[in-house]
């Protein structure tokens, strides 16, 4: 995907348009004038803390929950207007929800598509999911893991051009959770737009496009993770053991630095704007006094601090 940023996807482009969303729930305002757009074949990631709002925007971008402000349109359509035609061009992920514990996995998929005037064939579902040696079991005798992939194939029964995946890997085990990126992946590659909303960082950093920080209801940052980074963080952390003999301060005096931090018993770190030149004089620093820099390498700030930047407060609480 090439499209960067905030700027405004073309007309025929956008799949999702908010455009200052409200929703209160007595005093709390669970989205306080939010706008965003999503383009057609992007993963954006809604991420954000507890509480922050997630699940009470996508849950009004689905049909489900009524604003009380703004405009949110999908797939062209007011979802406030015409929620029905929308359900049948998109998918929605239930949360572990009801799943009739008593009906086989190929059963329900049956029983889901046809709901639709439109559906992909239960065995295909079966198949891109991996639930083939599931096929026959009963929902209620599925790990969590392959109940999470039902739910995930539930969705994608009516083949929907817009897919919303609300914290579809909460609970899983590693090997579960790659598995449902595979398949996100894989619905990117069949054209297909997500909407996805995610506790976990490395998960926002793996598959969205795009990214919205919400915190108390609204959107604080927008844009791809380069962007989201470069636009807090200009320095990068030079790190490498500590050099014997040498001083904080000729170290913090050198070419680019502009602080020295020193982790208890770890590197030495030293934050610069230019980590060429830092690295160069580090190297020359060294070879002067007959050392060698030990681990010597380049920290990248990472979305993690982006967000404890922004929202003061880690993803989990
Ligand atoms: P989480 O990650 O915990 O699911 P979230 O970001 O999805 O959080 P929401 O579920 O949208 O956040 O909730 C936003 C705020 O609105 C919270 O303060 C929540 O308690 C409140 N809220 C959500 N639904 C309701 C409701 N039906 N009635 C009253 N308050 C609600």
């Amino acid at each position: 995907m090439s499209r960067t940023g905030a700027e405004p996807a073309a007309e025929e482009g956008v799949v999702i348009r908010v455009v200052d969303l409200r929703k209160q729930y007595g005093e709390i305002r669970a989205v306080d004038g939010i706008s965003f757009e999503v383009a057609r074949g992007e993963v954006f990631g809604l991420l954000g803390p507890n509480g922050a709002g997630k699940t009470t925007t996508i849950e009004i971008l689905e049909g489900l929950r009524v604003p009380d402000g703004g405009v949110a349109t999908v797939l062209g359509l007011d979802v406030a207007r015409h929620a029905a035609e929308l359900k049948e061009r998109i998918g929605v992920q239930l949360q572990s929800a009801a799943l009739y514990p008593r009906l086989t996995v190929t059963e329900l998929l049956t029983l889901f598509a046809s709901f639709y005037r439109r559906s992909r064939p239960p065995a295909e579902l079966v198949a891109a999911l991996d639930l083939g040696e599931r096929a026959k079991a009963q929902t209620r005798q599925l790990s969590g893991g392959q109940r999470q992939r039902l739910s995930v194939a539930l969705a994608l029964v009516n083949d929907p051009e817009l897919v919303f995946l609300d914290e579809p890997t909460t609970g899983l085990d590693p090997q579960a959770r790659q598995n449902l990126w595979d398949i996100v992946r894989e619905l990117r590659e069949r054209g297909r737009t997500i909407l996805l909303t995610t506790h976990y960082m490395e998960e926002a950093e793996a598959l969205c496009d795009r990214i919205a920080i919400m915190d108390h209801g609204r959107i604080m940052e927008i844009g791809t993770v380069p962007e989201l980074v470069g636009r807090r963080f200009r320095e990068r952390a030079v790190h490498f053991d500590p050099l014997p003999g040498v001083g904080e301060g000729e170290l913090a005096a050198l070419p680019g630095v502009s602080r020295l931090a020193r982790e208890q018993d770890g590197p030495t770190l030293l934050y610069t704007a230019d980590v060429p030149a830092t690295i160069s004089a580090v190297l020359a620093l060294a070879d002067d006094r007959g050392l060698e820099p030990r681990n010597l390498g380049v920290r990248n700030p990472s979305l993690e601090d982006v967000f404890l930047d922004l929202t003061g407060r880690a993803l989990r609480d």
